[in-house]
Order: structure tokens, then C-alpha cells, then sequence
């Protein structure tokens, strides 16, 4: 088995990842988290929300509906462009994205280039194949009142599609935030929210998934600070991945992505790569998107999208810098990080050694003995204090305490908390160290 096998295994054996729709065989490229992986992904979208828009003054969040106006998105060039290429094998119909099954090419690839990889069919072994067509990956659907005997035109009328960026929901609510809050520029609007993508192989575990998580900042400049603005998000998400998700600083790589690369918005990207157990992936993005899509709003909706200088009362379409961020693929950075393997006595173990502000529950705590009622009572005592206090803490009497630790380490417990016959007399608990595996004797008043 591979790391990523043993760290899908290990999501699924402790609640934190499991397969989207399970119990009917699953549904391709969606996932479920479980009770403790939706504490981690909230820990790591409230770490988030905190370190760019609780904490500062010029960031506003907003949480906009994932349908919106079709015209969204043929104004930001979704319709258009927001398209894979795909490739049918005339032998056994597998389609492919074609771009993923060979080598040294890309999304732009035509049909002549992909036919000189002579790349062979992954499923049926065979060399023959269709044209490249370009796939739309928006998922489209109907509002309102449609029957599937309405002609085409009648459905056409009412098609919609749910969102494949979060952005669009920031970008047309510019003028929204402008006229209620007067902001000065440089200012933000963040969202997190879910974003969707018909991708055409959904692979990887969830790196690969077509319903997905983003955290997106749409950051409003005067066009000629753009470059100024741009290294300081760069270096603010630098900090937030290595200081705030505690991700190691070496398996961080930036990717300068060349012009011919780039979406049809940007300028500049800089793509965030991580190490992953099965090789770089991309992290996050970093784009410069220029006024792309302020400009096209305006010219869509007949709205003036420019903004005036409270004290030179010039008037221009602000620039937008733009960090961008996979929720999912964040969680996979921090998990499989945290995934190690060691000895202890001799025995295999496996530890997560989760950052402490990310942990699903920070303490376990336990009677030594299950079936004496004066170290539960007390144990119950400690454990609500505990919970009080730290919020998500955990409770586990079953089996014995070796047993315990080790499951609190698959789960990344950082410290568990044991209630002994000692404890009855002077109140002081062992508390055992996940990482070091070390145990200390300490007050009840001091955890
Ligand atoms: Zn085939």
C-alpha cells in the first residue's frame, strides 16, 4: 500500500473521510466527512476566516448563493472557456481527459498533438481515437418549473448552473460592499462556500473531486500597486500556511506558471505546490486577474463598476489580486503531514501528530478502571471542566489505557488525561504526551 492508501484507510477506519454516498456503492468524486473530519475542516476554515478577515479591518466576508444569474457566467468567460479536453476511445467509448493520460501536453492541446503521443487507451490497451472535444465542466440544471417533455428552448430558458468558482459570488457583489461600506482601496471580500467542477476522471481522494470547498479573497488595488499588493498576499499566505496550518515550510514550492498556462484572466500566477504522499499537487493559487472581470461585469450588466477616490475623486475599475484556496486540499496538506508512523515498545504505531489548533479534540480523558464509580464521577468532573474550557474533548473508558492512546493517536489527540486513585487524594491526573509519548503527573487546577 501506498502513504495515500494508509491515509485514506486510516480517514475512513476513524470518521474522518468516507466515500461520498457509501452505502449505494458511492457516487464518483464526492466524499463525506465524518464527525471528526468535519471538526478538522471546520479548525482549518475558521483558522482561516480568523487570520484574514476577523483579524484585520480591510477584509469583509460575504456568503453568497452557489446559483446564480446564468449571466455570471458568461461575463467571467465560464460558458466559453471553463472547458477539458476530452477524448473518446473509438474502441471501448472510455472517455478521457486527454491532457491526464499523456505526456507533455496541455489543456490546450488539439487533436493533431494528442495523436503524436500515440498514447495508448488506459483501459482497452488500443490506439484509436476520437477527435479532442472541449468539455464544459459547469454542472448545469433547471430553475423553476421544467418537465422533461418541454421542448429544448423552453428548458434553455430556465438553465442554470451551480458555481465552479466562489469568486463570481465576491466579484458581483463589488458594488454591494462599495455602497453600503464606503471602503478605501486596498480593501478585500472573502468567501468560503462550496464550488463545483464535472471533472472528467475524478481521482487522487479528494484532491481530485468534483464538489469541493474554495476560500477565496478577491483583494481591490489601484492598478499601478498591483505588484506591491501582490508579493504581500503572497507572503501573508506563506505565513498562514506555514505558522497558522503549521504545514513544513519544504514541502511548500512555488510554481511561477508561464503565460500559455495561465486561465484566460490572469497576468500573473503563481501556483502553490504541495508535496503530496503521491506527488506535487497544487495547494493553492495566486493570481492577478487585473480588472478582467470588474470590466466584463460592467460591460454585462450596464452597471459602472468604478470606484472614486474619497480625496482625489479620480475615478477607475479597481485591480484584484487573488488567493485562492482548496479547502479539501488543505485538509489532505494537514493530514498527511501529520501522518506518522513509529515504534513504541517495539509496536507499530501510527500518530497523527495534528497541530494543536487544529485537533479534533484537544484532551481525551479517562478513569483508570471503568467499574469503579468514584474514578468515573471524578473523571466526569475533569471532563466537563475540560470541555468548558477547551471545547472539543473526548471521553473513552473502553478497553485498557494502551488500547486508548493508541486510538487517541490515530486521531491526533494531543494529550490524554487518566483519573487513578491518587487522583482522589491529592487531585493530581497523569497526563500523556502524544508526540513523546511521555507522562507527567500535574494538578487538576493546572490543565
Ligand atoms: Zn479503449
Amino acid at each position: 500500500m501506498s502513504k495515500l492508501d494508509d491515509i485514506v484507510s486510516l480517514c475512513k477506519r476513524r470518521g474522518f473521510v468516507f466515500q461520498g454516498s457509501d452505502i449505494y456503492g458511492g457516487m464518483a468524486g464526492t466524499w463525506d466527512f465524518g464527525p471528526l473530519g468535519v471538526i478538522l475542516k471546520k479548525n482549518i476554515t475558521d483558522a482561516w476566516w480568523k487570520y484574514f478577515v476577523e483579524d484585520r479591518n480591510d477584509i469583509y466576508g460575504v456568503d453568497a448563493a452557489i446559483i446564480m444569474n446564468p449571466r455570471t457566467w458568461i461575463a467571467s468567460g465560464h460558458t466559453a472557456t471553463f472547458a477539458d479536453p476530452l477524448v473518446e476511445c473509438k474502441e471501448c467509448k472510455s472517455r478521457f481527459r486527454a491532457d491526464k493520460i499523456a505526456e507533455g501536453i496541455n489543456e490546450s492541446v488539439t487533436t493533431e498533438e494528442f495523436l503524436a503521443t500515440h498514447t495508448k487507451c488506459p483501459v482497452c490497451g488500443k490506439e484509436n481515437w476520437g477527435p479532442i472535444r472541449k468539455f464544459n465542466m459547469m454542472f448545469e440544471t433547471h430553475v423553476g418549473a421544467v418537465l422533461p417533455d418541454d421542448d429544448e428552448s423552453e428548458k434553455g430558458k430556465n438553465v442554470a448552473y451551480l458555481r465552479p468558482e466562489t469568486a463570481q459570488g465576491i466579484f458581483t457583489n463589488y458594488k454591494n460592499v462599495v455602497d453600503t461600506f464606503y471602503p478605501n482601496l486596498p480593501f478585500g471580500i472573502a468567501q468560503q462556500g462550496k464550488a463545483f467542477r464535472n471533472e472528467i476522471s475524478p481521482r487522487d481522494f479528494i484532491l481530485r473531486d468534483r464538489e469541493c470547498s474554495q476560500m477565496e479573497i478577491e483583494y481591490f488595488v489601484k492598478p499601478d500597486t498591483w505588484e506591491e499588493n501582490f508579493e504581500n498576499m503572497r507572503s501573508l499566505n506563506h505565513d498562514f500556511l506555514e505558522n497558522v496550518m503549521h504545514l513544513p515550510k519544504d514541502k511548500i514550492k512555488e510554481y511561477e506558471v508561464p503565460a500559455e498556462d495561465r486561465a484566460h484572466y490572469s497576468k500573473r500566477t503563481i501556483d502553490f505546490m504541495f508535496d503530496y504522499p503521491n506527488g506535487e499537487e497544487e495547494l493553492m493559487g495566486l493570481a492577478y486577474r487585473t480588472d478582467f472581470d470588474l470590466a466584463n461585469i460592467a460591460k454585462e450588466s450596464g452597471k459602472s463598476m468604478e470606484y472614486r477616490d474619497k480625496i482625489t475623486k479620480e475615478a477607475f475599475v479597481p485591480h484584484v489580486i487573488e488567493p485562492s484556496i482548496g479547502v479539501e486540499r488543505l485538509f489532505l496538506a494537514v493530514i498527511s503531514s501529520a501522518y506518522t508512523e513509529d515504534e513504541v515498545n517495539g509496536e507499530k504505531r501510527i500518530v497523527l501528530k495534528l497541530p494543536e489548533n487544529l485537533a479534533p479534540y484537544k484532551f481525551c480523558v479517562s478513569p483508570l478502571l471503568k467499574n469503579k464509580p468514584e474514578l468515573v464521577e471524578k473523571a466526569h468532573d475533569v471532563y466537563q471542566k475540560l470541555k468548558t474550557k477547551y471545547g472539543y474533548v473526548t471521553w473513552d473508558d473502553s478497553g485498557n489505557i494502551g488500547k486508548r492512546y493508541r486510538k487517541q493517536d490515530e486521531i491526533g489527540t494531543p494529550k490524554c488525561v487518566v483519573i487513578d486513585f491518587e487522583t482522589l487524594e491529592d487531585d493530581t491526573v497523569t497526563v500523556r504526551d502524544r508526540d513523546t509519548t511521555e507522562q507527567v503527573r500535574i494538578n487538576i487546577s493546572e490543565l
